[in-house]
């Protein structure tokens, strides 16, 4: 198992564990921003009137939430809003099956592109092959996603007869693309974002349901895997309303801010 291209990443890759290492015990406020200063240590955020993101000689404005419906607000979410459904820590699925429940499918794109690179002239420089056996997914190297890729696939027993399927046909990596049905930019076109079997992960689309009437989804993806894969700062679409089973993104600023809201400091 390696990083194909740029291998000394991967020997000098240290991953953290979201799910476990210590949070401040007298975190700023407001608290989204925190976890986005916890989560990305190379930003430079600087609070004055607006709290700006500053990062690679960019400068982006971080507006706070909006409190718009969620149904209005997943179209051009601020930088607030992506934290205004919390990402819930749990094996609870009953949330998902509220109306446009769907935490971390808000994404403001000028954060992304700040973070990841705007055109794929931007992101594809620092786009990396992870391999896991037969398993190969190209994603960026920016903010140590490829580390906690490769991480979070050698925690994993991918041989196990519950997790080998997953990754017998998996959908990939790094694409640069639209989401279906919408202008919206894909998280895959920043390489923060991969999918493992379709077949067996499921999408909302594929049901026939409308969008904001969802029902019940069928969960082939073990805990131990979404698990897994939390504990790396990825999410999983499993847990939206408009749910996308196969598909897993990295967030670590979302799950930071569960457990900060949580009170989960030690
Ligand atoms: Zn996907």
């Amino acid at each position: 198992m390696g990083i194909a291209t740029g291998s000394a990443a991967a020997q000098s890759c240290v991953p953290r564990d979201f799910l476990q290492e210590p949070l401040p015990t007298n975190p700023v406020l407001p608290l989204w921003k925190e976890a986005i200063s916890l989560a990305y240590p190379n930003l430079t955020i600087q609070h004055g009137e607006e709290i700006l993101i500053v990062h690679r000689g960019q400068t982006i404005v971080a507006e706070s939430p909006t409190a718009r419906p969620a149904n209005v607000m997943i179209a051009a979410p601020t930088v607030g809003d992506q934290f205004s459904i919390p990402y819930p820590l749990s094996r609870n699925l009953d949330l998902r099956l509220a109306p446009f429940h769907d935490p971390g499918r808000a994404r403001n794109a000028r954060f992304l592109d700040l973070l990841y690179g705007a055109s794929p002239g931007e992101v594809e420089p620092d786009l990396q092959m992870v391999n896991a056996g037969s398993v190969r997914f190209r994603v960026t190297r920016r903010h140590s996603v490829s580390c906690q890729l490769f991480s979070a696939l050698a925690d994993l027993n991918l041989g196990d007869d519950a997790i080998a399927p997953l990754f017998s046909e998996v959908g990939g990596g790094y694409n640069w693309r639209r989401i279906t049905g919408t202008d919206r930019l894909s998280p895959h076109s920043y390489g923060i974002a991969f999918d493992v079997n379709a077949s067996l992960g499921g999408y909302w689309r594929w049901t026939g349901a409308t969008e904001g009437a969802v029902g019940a989804y069928q969960n082939n993806i073990p805990w131990q895997m979404v698990e897994a894969l939390e504990r790396r700062g990825f999410i999983w679409g499993g847990k939206w309303h408009h749910f996308d089973g196969m598909h897993f993104e990295y967030r670590p600023d979302l799950i930071l801010y569960s457990r900060l809201i949580e009170g989960d400091g030690k």
